[in-house]
C-alpha cells in the first residue's frame, strides 16, 4: 500500500495518506489527533471525515461536500 507524507490539516503534524486503488479512494490520518478524511478519488467527494476538536459546523466548512452526504454515503455501505 503505497503511504504518502503529508502534513495533518487539523494539528499540522505529519500525517499519512494511504491510496487506496481498488476502493478509488484516498484515506489521510493523523494518529496524533485522530484526524481522518476519506476521498473518492474519482470523484473527489468526501467518503468520510473525522477531525476531533472541531464542531460539526466549523468540520462542514472545511469540505466541499456536505458532510450529510459523506455520512448517505457511509450509510449505504461505501465507506469501506
Ligand atoms: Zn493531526
Amino acid at each position: 500500500m503505497a503511504a504518502i507524507l503529508v502534513r495533518c490539516p487539523n494539528c499540522g503534524s505529519p500525517a499519512h495518506r494511504h491510496l487506496l486503488p481498488l476502493l478509488a479512494q484516498s484515506r489521510t490520518e493523523c494518529h496524533r489527533c485522530d484526524y481522518l478524511l476519506v476521498t473518492c478519488t474519482r470523484t473527489g467527494n468526501v467518503v468520510e471525515a473525522h477531525a476531533p476538536g472541531l464542531s460539526d459546523a466549523a468540520l462542514r466548512e472545511r469540505l466541499t461536500v456536505p458532510l450529510s452526504v459523506a455520512i448517505a454515503a457511509r450509510s449505504q455501505g461505501w465507506g469501506g
